[in-house]
């Protein structure tokens, strides 16, 4: 299996995305979300790279009736790593995962303030889940990575039957 998908190839796009969906399946059942009906869409490539990362994803969940529409972008010059494909999906999924709590307040606050002042307070309530998203998705890979190396390495150094 490939370690980077480069953008650039139509094939290697189709690749990533195959990867994205397997990853986000994975992090979906870990976070109990299988009740959840979920949307990928792959939208037009674009040309513009983004300054963090060759990948963008908007993901739009509804608690309510329990569905996420999740747009996802490549950036045609640029490529991305496996790690942080599985990074992302677990980010995009635990944005899902914690939308029970943060939407209600948004759709709240949006019926109760000005579109101004609503302006002032989406930062304020962007950014820590965006922090959290961020650290756990790094943890929670990490851990599962981990895992899977000392698997793979208890496999192969298992002692012979009589040792
Ligand atoms: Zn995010």
């Amino acid at each position: 299996m490939r370690e980077k998908f480069n953008f650039s190839n139509k094939r290697q796009r189709v690749q990533a995305r195959k990867f994205l969906d397997k990853e986000m399946l994975y992090w979906r059942t870990e976070f109990f979300l299988k009740s959840w009906v979920f949307r990928i869409i792959t939208e037009e490539e674009r040309t513009t790279p983004n300054e963090e990362t060759c990948i963008h994803i908007v993901t739009q969940p509804n608690p309510v009736y329990k569905q996420a529409v999740m747009h996802v972008w490549f950036d045609t010059d640029g490529d991305v790593s496996r790690l942080e494909l599985e990074e992302i999906a677990c980010h995009e999924m635990l944005h899902v995962a914690l939308s029970p709590i943060s939407m209600p307040w948004e759709k709240l606050l949006k019926q109760k303030i000005t579109r101004h002042e609503m302006d002032f307070v989406t930062p304020l309530l962007h950014a820590p889940e965006e922090g959290v998203c961020e650290d756990l998705a790094f943890i929670l890979v990490d851990r599962r990575n981990r895992n899977r190396f000392l698997k793979a390495r208890l496999k192969g150094f298992r002692p012979k039957k009589g040792q």
